[in-house]
């Protein structure tokens, strides 16, 4: 680290300058038995609970409705009948209420741990027992930001309880842990602040000290000169039509709620094992249809891609291993149904396959039971290779960016440090999306993207200049990607994508296609 520079992954492509407020988590306390009697020790918990449940509402009241939406859900969580069963079984051990519910927080978070959508769910958790052990012991703990700004708020890491209380006056964050694909990450995205996560050295900026962050150059320097930088500069003026049709990533009924708020035409992925990962019997074909009749109509218009289970190390699915081809005939059935149904046609595609002899048995078997648009995930090396062999097999191919890259570099996704290596502006990750679009284009298949690729609204330009024809991606990302991609022509986003081809880093080809971005 040379001095007064840290550098992170970029998150965004603006910069701003702002004095640190540093939010340091309190440590839970030391394990400690109890000499109150179980009943006693259960009304405290009972009424701290209640204390941080009220906590919460109280604030939902003065921010804004999204984050009012998440402060909410926190609510519903810590008022869970299941995390007070467990630490009330903690208390009949002789535990204290503060030893009691951090256990009971610590064995949930065990069973969620590794699977990339629950993490911010682990840090909620994290959260809101540090917020009943404050209440229980008299020292409350909230987030306190001063009002005025302008804030950089560095950190560990940001609770999506955080981050929705920020106010205008957060212009900027840093964090040590996180990668692109973070919470922290997706919130600052959206909130249109530059962000840089994964800085090894970020705790050891103090609090209160000027420093520029810039998210395209993955920097900051220390400066104590207020430097204004032109916010206008990130907001693009929308020109024309968009490029290409901007779809939502969707994993259950409250995210195709969520989506149909926003401007996305139709959903470009929707992730079934999410709804069933807890289980370990498989899901019966009319219990799969009536779910999927819920999410399909309470999607936003448009296309629809169900994608069957995705069963990995991070989200394994017990029951698919029992017997694999019973599961997805049933699957394929109940979308079938659902479609029948709600009277919308879908599609369906398969994650993870890698040959093509994969590719012609699921495609067989989705077209007949019904459904006449197919396609596969591109997310194995091996299959990116092999785009060519599927003329005339599928109707469409959907680069997993976050999966193909893990498999390009052999890159951990959850793992922090292997962060650089999954950013998708890795040069090699570019190229290989280009080669795969332009063989598809002349097997005449539909090439989209629905890794977190797509949610960085640059990328997605440089996305749309590479050929690629539909974009998906969480519903928090939809606007800006929207945004973006109507404020330039497709001979511009062509000349951002061949400038982004030519950095031989990430740094290099976020830069060139900033530079190469019509004024
Ligand atoms: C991907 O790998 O890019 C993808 C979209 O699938 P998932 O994130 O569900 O593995
Ligand atoms: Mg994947």
């Amino acid at each position: 680290m040379e001095l007064g520079i840290f550098e992170g992954i970029g998150v965004g492509n603006n910069s701003a300058w702002g004095k640190t407020v540093v939010i340091a988590r309190p440590k839970f306390p030391a394990s400690t038995k109890s000499a109150l009697d179980p009943a006693e020790e259960t009304k405290r918990l009972r009424e701290a609970i209640a204390v941080v449940s009220l906590q919460l509402e109280a604030t939902a009241y003065s921010v804004d409705d999204q984050s009012a939406e998440i402060l909410r859900a926190l609510q519903l969580m810590v008022q869970d009948s299941a995390l007070l069963a467990e630490a009330e079984r903690e208390i009949l051990s002789g535990w204290t209420s503060e030893t009691s519910i951090q256990k009971a927080m610590e064995i949930f978070t065990e069973s969620l741990s590794g699977i990339p959508t629950f993490e911010d769910r682990i840090s909620d958790l994290e959260d809101l027992a540090l917020r009943v052990v404050g209440v229980l012991s008299n020292t409350p703990w909230t987030l306190e930001l001063p009002a005025v700004g302008p804030i950089v708020v560095v950190a560990e890491d940001l609770s999506p309880s955080e981050t929705a209380l920020f106010t205008d006056a957060v212009v900027a964050v840093i964090t040590s842990g996180g990668g692109p694909t973070s919470h922290t990450a997706i919130i600052c995205r959206q909130k249109n602040i530059p962000a840089l996560v994964a800085v090894k050295d970020a705790l050891q900026i103090g609090n209160g000290v000027g420093i520029i962050v810039d998210a395209a150059y993955g920097m900051a320097t220390l400066s104590d000169v207020s430097v204004e930088f032109d916010a206008k500069q990130t907001i693009r003026i929308p020109k024309g039509s968009l490029l290409v049709p901007v779809r939502g990533n969707i994993g259950n009924v409250q995210d195709a709620k969520a989506l149909a708020k926003t401007q996305a035409s139709g959903v470009g992925l929707m992730r079934t094992e999410f709804m069933f990962l807890s289980r370990n019997t498989a899901p019966t074909i009319s219990e799969q249809t009536e779910l999927y009749v819920e999410i399909l109509e309470a999607a936003p218009l448009g296309e629809f891609i169900f994608r069957t289970f995705d069963s990995a190390s991070d989200k394994p699915l017990v029951f698919l291993e029992i017997n694999p081809s019973e599961v997805l005939e049933n699957q394929l059935q109940a979308i079938s149904n659902s479609q029948k149904t709600v009277g919308r046609n879908v599609s369906v595609m398969a994650p993870m396959l890698s040959s093509l002899s994969e590719v012609r048995d699921f495609e067989k078997q989705a077209r007949a039971s019904g459904i006449t648009n197919v396609g596969v995930m591109v997310e194995t090396v091996a299959l990116a290779g092999a785009i060519s062999e599927l003329e005339g097999v599928v109707d469409f191919v959907s680069i997993g960016t976050n999966d193909l890259s893990r498999d390009l570099f052999q890159a951990d996704r959850a793992n922090p440090n292997l962060a650089s290596l999954t950013d998708p502006w890795q040069p090699d990750l570019l190229q290989m999306i280009q080669r795969i679009v332009s063989q598809a284009t002349l097997a005449g298949i539909a090439a989209g993207v629905c890794g977190e690729a797509a949610a960085d609204p640059l990328l997605a330009i440089v996305l749309a200049g590479l050929g690629v024809q539909s974009l998906s991606m969480a519903a928090p990302a939809v606007g800006q990607a929207i945004e973006y991609l109507s404020s330039v022509t497709m001979d511009e986003a062509k000349a951002v994508a061949s400038s982004a081809l030519q950095g031989k880093n990430v740094l290099e080809a976020k830069q060139l296609a900033l530079a190469a971005l019509p004024n």
